[in-house]
C-alpha cells in the first residue's frame, strides 16, 4: 500500500508557480485511512488559483515591480501613505482604503500590499473591478458562472478590489458607475462587512463621493478602514504617469 502510496504522490499533473511538499504539486493529498488509500484537495491549490489569478490578470508581474521598497516616498504624502500601508500589511485585521488622484501609485500600495500578505501566507483574490465588475453584470443572474465568481469575490479571505466603482466614459464623457454597479458594489461590500473579511480597496474616488453614490457602502468601508482610509487630494503634479510624460 506504501508503494502504492508513493506512485500517486508521483504521478498525475504536476502544477507549477510554487512548491508543495504536502501534495508534491499534484494538487492531491494521498494518505492511508481505515486501511484504504484516500486523497482530499490539497491546501495549496487555493493559494496556486490566487496565483494563477494574479498571472492572468497581469497581477503577477505587477507584484515583483510593485513592491514597498520600490514604492518612491519623497513628498510628506508619500511618506504617510507608505507608513500606513506598511502598517496594515503587518497587522492585516481591518480593511484597507486609498482614494484620490489617478497615477498616484494606489495600485502600487495595493499590490505591495498583497505581495506581503501572500508571502505571509494569506490567501489573496484581486478583483480588477472594471473587468469583474462587467462580467458579472454581462453574465446571466442564476448562471453558474456569475454565482461562482460573486461567491469567490464575497468569500475570499482577502480581497484586493483596484480601481473600485471605475465606470466606462457616459454619453457626455465623464465615467459614471450604473446602478447595476451600485448594486453590486453593495453587494460585496456588505457581505465582506458582514462576514468580516478583510478588504483592500483603491478607488479614484474620495469617500465622499463614493457615499454621494451610495452612503451604506461609504459607510460600511469608513467603518472597517478606520484610521486606514487614505485620500490623496488631486493634483495633476501627483500622477507619475503625467509626470513622466512631461520629460
Ligand atoms: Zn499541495
Amino acid at each position: 500500500m506504501q508503494k502504492k502510496l508513493e506512485a500517486l504522490r508521483n504521478s498525475g499533473t504536476k502544477y507549477g508557480g510554487m512548491h508543495c511538499q504536502v501534495c508534491n504539486d499534484t494538487g492531491f493529498e494521498h494518505f492511508i485511512a481505515e486501511g484504504e488509500i484516500r486523497s482530499r484537495r490539497c491546501g495549496c491549490m487555493d493559494m496556486r488559483m490566487t496565483l494563477l489569478r494574479m498571472e492572468q490578470s497581469g497581477l503577477r508581474d505587477a507584484l515583483k515591480r510593485y513592491s514597498f521598497e520600490n514604492y518612491q516616498a519623497k513628498e510628506p504624502w508619500q511618506k504617510h501613505c507608505k507608513e500606513k500601508a506598511m502598517a496594515y500589511a503587518a497587522d492585516p485585521k481591518g480593511w484597507f482604503f486609498v482614494g484620490g488622484q489617478s497615477g498616484s501609485g494606489k495600485t502600487h500600495l495595493c499590490t505591495a500590499i498583497a505581495g506581503a500578505l501572500m508571502l505571509g501566507g494569506h490567501s489573496l483574490v484581486y478583483m480588477p473591478w472594471r473587468e469583474d465588475a462587467a462580467k458579472l453584470k454581462t453574465l446571466d443572474r442564476d448562471s453558474r458562472e456569475r454565482l461562482e465568481l460573486l461567491e469567490k469575490l464575497q468569500n475570499a479571505p482577502y480581497l484586493l478590489i483596484d480601481d473600485f466603482l471605475k465606470a466606462a466614459p457616459d454619453l457626455d464623457g465623464r465615467p459614471r458607475p450604473t446602478p447595476g454597479d451600485i448594486n453590486l458594489a453593495f453587494d460585496l461590500i456588505s457581505y465582506r462587512y458582514l462576514k468580516e473579511l478583510p478588504t483592500i480597496i483603491s478607488s479614484e474616488l474620495y469617500p465622499w463621493e463614493i457615499a454621494n453614490l451610495d452612503q451604506a457602502t461609504a459607510g460600511r468601508i469608513a467603518e472597517r478602514a478606520g484610521e486606514f482610509s487614505l485620500r490623496i487630494q488631486r493634483d495633476p503634479r501627483r500622477n507619475r504617469r503625467m509626470a513622466q510624460q512631461g520629460k
